[in-house]
């Protein structure tokens, strides 16, 4: 699966200008309990600090945690590899390949897949570039180097065009997320400088009362 959610970091950057409110936000749109189906209750259960999602039938507390989406930076050549997205939010715009984690898999084989799915891209993963913490969409995003494994890659259906790009052509203001270029310019000073460091940086673009 790539990123679809439509709250994914995009969704309130219209607001970028509210200042950030601090505490916990917990998605208040769930209703019913997903393992007995009665209505929930949002409250702090005994010993927590933080409300949640409680069922008064069965008492299954929901808790909720950020999502892990894992991407790369897949180089050939000395050009990098984009994908302009066929899907919202941010259809249109540029990306580099990357997407929700599932379940029993890695963070690398997370990001080689979504290569895979969007670019049709066999890659091998590399060293950790980025982690950037997208606190209002409940996500944190680790992005990793990637080299191509074959000088081959095509249109996944998640993407209406893909590209090997060289530096000066990357189409900076189309580039479809904060993260995604944070992990870019972060990937490519590192390359001019021949480093491979870790990255982090926090985007916070959380409405007031969230
Ligand atoms: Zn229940």
């Amino acid at each position: 699966m790539t990123l679809r959610s439509a709250d994914f970091e995009s969704a309130v950057s219209t607001n970028s200008t509210t200042p950030a409110v601090r505490g916990a936000s917990i998605n208040r749109v769930m209703n019913f309990c997903s393992s007995c189906g009665a209505r929930v209750a949002l409250r702090i259960p005994d010993g927590d600090h933080l409300e949640r999602h409680v069922c008064p039938a069965c008492g299954t507390i929901h808790y909720e945690n950020p999502k892990l989406v894992a991407g790369c930076v897949p180089e050939h050549d000395g050009r990098i590899l984009l994908c302009r997205r066929a899907i919202e939010p941010r259809r249109g715009y540029w990306t580099i390949p990357a997407g929700f984690m599932e379940n029993e898999e890695t963070l690398q084989q997370a990001a080689a897949r979504e290569c895979w799915e969007e670019a049709l891209a066999r890659v091998e993963i590399g060293s950790l570039c980025a982690i950037v913490h997208v606190l209002h969409a409940h996500q944190v995003h680790v992005m990793f180097r990637a080299t191509l494994a074959e000088p081959s890659y095509g249109v996944g259906v998640e993407s209406l065009e893909v590209m090997l790009c060289a530096e000066a052509q990357i189409p900076w203001p189309e580039i479809a997320f904060p993260s995604v270029a944070f992990a870019l310019r972060k990937y490519l000073e590192d390359r001019a400088a021949a480093a491979q460091g870790l990255h982090f940086t926090t985007i916070d673009m959380r409405l007031p009362g969230r």
